[in-house]
């Protein structure tokens, strides 16, 4: 099955969806989901039980910050309740900003984490000498960012990407405008129809060359943000905000961060929750007894949680709209940069159908040809199925190869 030229000396390849602490990369709005879902998971429970994470967060949803601010936010609703012990379940960005601020003022904090390691969906591999971030790579709205700030003021190096010229190219014929298209359709879509109708309405309206511009728009900018297939989207994904505002990475990873921001905390690692009992004063979670629990799993692990009693009706009509995207990444590593190489440092591929239409050129940044690429929604089943990962590794590189043959000799 290996037909690419360029063999990487080192890869890694993610699996997300299948992991059983986040099933999935992070939430989207299901069909008939808003924004005002989001806030109903999140308001405050008998003032002693409150969801956060970046689910709950109607700014900055999928986005670390906005886990970051949902954290901050639950862990003002434990001191405003009174709370003199809080647990706060996860160690990701939202459970350390809780468990942080919490401890700012003296409140007594402990963290159940399930994994061996703090970050949850932020996690720095490493391949050789390279550091890659597997989850979240981008500090997204860097000038009002606040995880950005703390980096900052720990002297983290972050380097500026620009989504908005990326190294593009077609796998079925030259280029079209696909901004232009994109600009067009948000504009003109129905936005009263459920997703899936409106986009077909829509395409009813274009020609062929039109089809194909809005499909390649729609495949880019909102199935491999939402990371859903349209058809288990809401029409309201098409107004979250979303990467291309000034966004940062962090050459040396996401966890050199996430180090600074677990410092003096009471962490429990390898402590998997399954049972919240929030039925009186005194809320159980496992064996430990608090007066007010955080609880910042993803929402597709805290669809299979326990609770006692139940979550209102509210909050699970709530997560009924709310679902977990699915992203991939995979991370490729050469001992020679052989493709084109962009100033933006950002390469889009439109193939037929959708694989892996994003990619990273992490280069310059890493100091050793590296590249990362990302799939997203069913495209996933495409590249992954029945494929061991070294198989997927390969795939990925095929059509990295296929994309620098579409653009050429280094514009
Ligand atoms: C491939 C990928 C790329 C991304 N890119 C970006 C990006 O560039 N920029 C950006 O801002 N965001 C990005 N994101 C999204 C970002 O990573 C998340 O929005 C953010 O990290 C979520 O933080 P959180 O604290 O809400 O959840 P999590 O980080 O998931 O934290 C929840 C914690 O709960 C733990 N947990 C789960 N189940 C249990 C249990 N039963 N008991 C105890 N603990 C449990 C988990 O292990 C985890 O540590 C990306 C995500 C992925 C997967």
């Amino acid at each position: 099955m290996e037909k690419s030229v360029h063999r990487p000396t080192a890869w890694h390849v993610t699996h997300w969806s299948a992991d059983p602490f986040s099933l999935g990369a992070y939430s989207a709005l299901l069909p008939g989901g808003t924004r005002q879902h989001r806030s109903d998971l999140g308001q405050v429970l008998h003032e002693r039980l409150v969801i956060a994470g970046e689910a709950c967060d109607t700014r900055a949803p999928a986005m670390t910050h906005g886990a970051w601010n949902d954290g901050q936010r639950a862990a003002k609703a434990a001191m405003a309740a009174g709370a003199r012990k809080v647990i706060v379940i996860g160690a990701g960005c939202a459970g350390l900003a809780a468990a942080q601020r919490l401890r700012g003022q003296g409140i007594d904090c402990i963290v159940l984490e399930a994994r061996g390691r703090t970050g949850g969906r932020t996690h720095t591999v490493e391949l050789g000498s390279v550091k890659a971030d597997e989850g979240a790579a981008w500090l997204q709205h860097f000038a009002e960012n606040p995880l950005a700030a703390i980096a900052q003021r720990q002297g983290l190096p972050c380097i500026e990407t620009d989504f908005s010229r990326p190294l593009a190219a077609a796998s079925d014929g030259v280029l079209p405008d696909v901004e232009g298209a994109w600009a067009a359709f948000i504009e003109r879509v129905d936005r009263q129809l459920p997703l899936s109708e409106a986009i077909s309405g829509y395409m009813a309206t274009l020609d062929p060359a039109g089809v194909r511009a809005t499909q390649f728009a729609i495949d880019a900018n909102l199935v491999l943000e939402a990371c859903l297939p349209v058809t288990q989207l809401s029409v309201s994904a098409l107004d979250e905000e979303g990467v291309g505002h000034g966004d940062r990475m962090l050459p040396g990873g996401y966890s050199e961060l996430v180090d600074v921001l677990a410092q003096n905390l009471d962490i429990r690692l390898n402590t998997p929750v399954t049972h919240i009992d929030w039925s009186r004063a005194g809320v159980r979670v496992n064996d430990e007894t608090c007066d007010f629990c955080i609880c910042t799993v993803p929402v597709g692990v805290l669809k299979t949680l326990h609770f006692t009693p139940e979550l209102p009706e509210t909050q699970q009509r709530a997560l009924a709209h709310l679902g977990m995207g699915k992203l991939e990444k995979v991370i490729l590593q050469f001992d020679e940069r052989w493709w084109p190489s962009s100033s933006s440092g950002y390469l889009r591929w439109y193939d037929v159908p959708a694989s892996w239409g994003e990619w990273l050129d992490l280069t310059d940044a890493v100091g050793k040809p590296t590249v990362a690429g990302l799939i997203a929604a069913d495209a996933i089943a495409r590249q992954f199925s029945g494929r061991t990962d070294e198989q997927i590794a390969m795939a990925a590189c095929e059509a990295l190869e296929a994309w620098a043959a579409a653009i050429g000799p280094t514009p």
